[in-house]
Formats: structure tokens, C-alpha cells, sequence
């Protein structure tokens, strides 16, 4: 669930998205003003011009940004899409069916490219193609608990994680990394940071992993984009017994937000705000 918005249901423009957010109500890229949301739909234009959004084999959901004639720009929709995480909206990416606009996943704008594409009169153009990942995947990663956590000192990792976050531009960051690599960095800054306890219970991990290092497992608090999904201020490390309470727990949802409230101290950068969501 998004926005109370359902994987695989199908949705009525008009009823479910603008009487509930307003927004444009013509074209593939909506976003609302009153709201921390762009909603994107695909199947809307591309097809009749020649060209479609693709899913790509490594993840990554291909989408053409808007522009009915010349070359596209990063202007308006184009440009909220960009922009989504740093601005702390979610993406969320609806495909048209008969029936009405079908919600497929909340994504996460991972880099943009030009490609030659037809618009709307057939004339080759060059097109804003999007390269989007599913938000989930993103969180999957961060908690894997599969991989041993590579050696580097904490401040090497605390920096690699904060360009996750965007905190600093990604120039300033060795080569171009992408969302699940950067989502790597946050989950080892985050596990060096517990220095070996559980930042719930404050206990020692109850076991070591077989490289030596102590077993914890980084949790998300919340699972919205807001500051972009691998903000290491969103993502504590947890000790099984913490990481199961939230996810089964019957204070599961409270104790998840008592987490929330503990990063101001955790990670002393968070800026509190009040929306906890359980993962
Ligand atoms: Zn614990």
C-alpha cells in the first residue's frame, strides 16, 4: 500500500486521484500541489507515437517523460519526476487498462537518457527516458542480511551513505553509483554505526557472523521516499528479537515509532517529523 493506493487494483482517475489530490487532469505525469506526490502513468501516450516504457531485465522500469512535440525538456512533470526524492514525494506509477489506471509500485527515479524517439507529429525527437526502480527492491536490499559488511572506516561510510541521500551531490562520491549500490553503502554505514548493538534494546548482538563481525539487521522505519529511501536517518540496526518485534510484534507499530523518535540521538542529522509507518 501507497497512499492507500493498492498494487494491482484498478483506480479511477477522476474518483481516486483527482477528487482526492486534484492535479492535472490531461497527460501521463500528475502533481499535485497540496500533496508530496507525482503520479505517473504509463501506456498513456507513448504507444500511439511508435515508442513504450519498458521493463528492463536488471530491475529497471524504462519511462518516457512528457512532450508532445520537439525535444523534451526537464521542465514541469519531466522535472518533478527528477526531482521526487530530494523534494520527498513519492513516485507512484499507475498503468492505463481498459478498465481504468491499474497502481503498479511506488518507484524510485534512479538517472535519466536521451534516446530518439518519434513525437507526437513522427518526427524524431530526443526523448527523456526515466530509469525507475520499484521503492520495495530498494529496502529489500538494504536489509539483506546475505552479505558480509566490507571493512572501511566509519567516516568513509557515513560519507558514501549521506551521498546516498543525496546530502552530497553524487559528483563528490568516486564514479557513478546506482540506487542499489548506494543502498549497499547506507546498509554497511549502518551496521558500523551500532558498533555491535542493537540500536533498539541497546544489547550486544547475539551472535557473530562467520567473517567475525556482530549479526544485526538493518530495519527501515519507514518505508516512503521522503529524502530518498536509503537515508540513513530512516534505517536503524536491528537485532533479530528488535527487527521481528516490529514486523510481528503486537506493539509492532509502537515500538516502530518509538524507534522513529530514538534517531534524533541515533543519528543526530534527522529532522524529526511525525509520520511513522511500520515496515
Ligand atoms: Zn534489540
Amino acid at each position: 500500500m501507497s497512499w492507500g493506493f493498492e498494487r494491482g487494483r484498478v483506480y479511477n482517475r477522476r474518483a481516486d486521484i483527482h477528487n482526492r489530490f486534484e492535479g492535472q487532469q490531461q497527460g501521463g505525469i500528475i502533481t499535485p500541489k497540496q500533496y508530496p506526490l507525482v503520479l505517473i502513468i504509463t501506456g498513456e501516450e507513448g504507444l500511439s507515437h511508435g515508442y513504450a516504457d519498458r521493463q528492463r531485465p536488471d530491475g529497471v522500469f524504462e519511462y518516457f517523460g512528457e512532450g508532445q512535440t520537439g525535444n523534451m525538456s526537464l521542465q514541469k512533470g519531466n522535472k518533478a519526476v527528477a526531482t521526487h526524492s530530494a523534494e520527498g514525494k513519492s513516485l507512484l506509477l499507475f498503468r492505463k487498462a481498459r478498465e481504468g489506471l491499474i497502481f503498479e509500485d511506488e518507484m524510485v527515479y534512479e538517472t535519466h537518457h536521451i534516446e530518439r524517439a518519434p513525437d507526437s507529429h513522427g518526427n524524431e525527437r530526443d526523448a527523456i527516458v526515466f530509469e525507475l526502480r520499484p521503492l520495495s527492491a530498494i529496502v529489500e536490499t538494504v536489509e539483506s542480511t546475505e552479505d558480509d559488511v566490507p571493512a572501511t572506516n566509519l567516516d568513509e561510510l557515513r560519507r558514501r551513505a549521506y551521498s546516498a541521500a543525496g546530502i552530497f551531490p553524487p559528483e563528490r562520491v568516486a564514479g557513478f553509483r546506482n540506487v542499489y549500490l548506494r543502498s549497499e553503502d547506507v546498509r554497511a554505514y549502518v551496521l558500523g554505526r551500532a558498533k555491535g548493538c542493537c540500536e533498539g534494546c541497546k544489547t550486544a548482538a547475539p551472535f557473530f557472523r562467520k567473517d567475525g563481525s556482530p549479526y544485526l539487521e538493518p530495519h527501515h522505519i519507514r518505508r516512503v521516499s521522503d529524502g530518498g529511501p536509503d537515508d540513513p536517518a530512516f534505517v536503524i540496526a536491528l537485532c533479530p528479537n528488535c527487527h521481528r518485534r516490529v514486523h510481528a510484534g503486537s506493539d509492532g507499530t509502537s515500538y516502530n515509532a518509538m524507534l522513529l523518535t530514538s534517531m534524533v540521538t541515533i543519528e543526530p542529522k534527522f529532522e524529526d517529523e511525525p509520520v511513522a509507518e511500520s515496515a
